[in-house]
């Protein structure tokens, strides 16, 4: 997992939700929509904070969109409550709520240039026209699309008719902007790119935004919180390392990135590590860090695969390895991944970085090597 250099600089934000003293500028209490027997969102409590990037992360079909729609005002909640800047909206109709969203497709108006797209909310709202014009071409200048006010959506490429969609929803200057999927229409080069200028625009303007992924990828480069969704509830809330070092369970750890999971016996608990005996390895796990498990429960412990060190010669320590046969190396250029069998039979992943060129990596096909890793790296998580 690559991350970012603009989410290093994300982690050195003060982090509002760590202060009880400052208010969400969102609230959402208890929130429910069922759709006949479909229970799309199912009792979501989250607090969102002024200036944050919040990403829902989940598969298809988990409620995602559902949510977003809901603070929009598209979708009438079954029950729960929406709070924003502390007034209650939950009964409030879309175009009375601070909020703007933009769309995966654009929502562009095929007939209208670039600037008649840019200022149709200002003319509904009857600003002046010289007032129109300078909020146009400030935003414009925003978005790096000055220049392109009389072209049509159609003369556009996928990234700029994305650009012009932003510059829309900000120009009318809402607090709240909901972006659902907002790149998944561009390539991994432009969308890539897309992401790091959004996040510094949603920073220079210092507005809050809420986005709908599938792209965990994504999410962690641009947000400063992530709620990871299935099946229409929250699982964890969390900033991108926490949840991705600290997924509180397996949902979690899967979906965020690959991971290695072992399921086996607390044999020992102390204050400061468990110890795990399982069947699938051949020296038992012993795990700092963990949640407390007590002796005798079945549990397991996720180990990421560019935490698992690969070497042919046997560790001499008592704990934290195991042996196995390499079965398959995945060249991924700046990293490989093996694929390594244990006697158990299953399969651990392993990422090694591409210090030496292909030809002249030490370990390959078909060699025995021993697997090991520290204690630290484990995650005890419920089975
Ligand atoms: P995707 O990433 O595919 O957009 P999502 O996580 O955004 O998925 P939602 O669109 O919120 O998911 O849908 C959640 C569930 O609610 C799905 O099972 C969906 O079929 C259902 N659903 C959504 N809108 C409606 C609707 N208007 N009528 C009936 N069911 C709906």
């Amino acid at each position: 997992m690559v991350i970012q250099s603009n989410q290093a600089k994300r982690l050195q934000m003060p982090e509002p939700w760590q202060d009880p003293k400052i208010k969400p500028y969102v609230s959402i209490k208890n929130l429910t929509k069922r759709f006949g027997e479909r229970l799309a969102v199912n009792d979501v409590s989250l607090s969102i904070y002024k200036g944050e990037l919040f990403s829902l992360l989940g598969h298809s079909g988990c409620g995602k969109t559902t949510l977003l729609r809901m603070l929009a005002g598209f979708e009438s909640p079954t029950s729960g409550k929406i709070f924003i800047d502390g007034m209650d909206m939950t009964n409030t109709p879309a175009y009375k709520r601070p909020v703007s969203m933009v769309f995966q497709s654009y929502a562009l108006f095929p007939h209208m240039t670039v600037e008649q797209n840019v200022a149709f909310g200002l003319i509904q709202e009857g600003m002046k026209k010289n007032e129109i014009r300078d909020r146009v071409d400030s935003y414009l200048k925003l978005v790096q699309m000055s220049g392109y006010e009389n072209r049509k959506p159609h003369q556009l490429s996928g990234g700029e008719r994305q650009r012009v969609a932003l510059a829309r929803s900000l120009v009318k200057q809402p607090k709240l902007v909901l972006l659902d999927e907002p790149l998944a229409a561009l390539d991994k080069k432009l969308r890539e790119r897309t992401q790091l200028e959004l996040v510094n625009i949603q920073e220079k303007i210092g507005v809050t935004f809420i986005m709908v992924s599938h792209d965990q990828e994504e999410a962690m480069t641009m947000s400063t919180r992530i709620g990871v969704m299935n099946e229409g509830r929250i699982l964890q809330i969390g900033g991108p390392t926490e949840v991705y070092e600290y997924p509180n369970s397996k949902y979690v750890a899967n979906f965020i990135g690959s991971v290695n999971l072992f399921e086996g016996l607390v044999v020992e608990e102390k204050a400061d590590h468990v110890i795990v005996k399982s069947t699938m390895l051949e020296k038992n796990l012993y795990v700092t860090h963990s949640a407390s498990a007590p002796v005798g429960a079945q549990i397991n412990v996720a180990i990421r695969p560019e935490k698992v060190m690969l070497t042919t010669k046997e560790p001499t320590d008592e704990y934290n390895w195991t042996s196995g046969i390499v079965q398959d190396i995945v060249y991924l250029g700046d990293v490989s991944i093996y694929y390594v069998k244990l006697s158990s039979g299953i399969i651990v992943l392993a990422t090694v970085a591409n210090l030496v060129r292909a030809a002249e990596r030490p370990i390959q096909w078909d060699d025995k090597v021993y697997l090991h890793w520290k204690p630290q790296s484990g995650i005890v998580l419920a089975v």
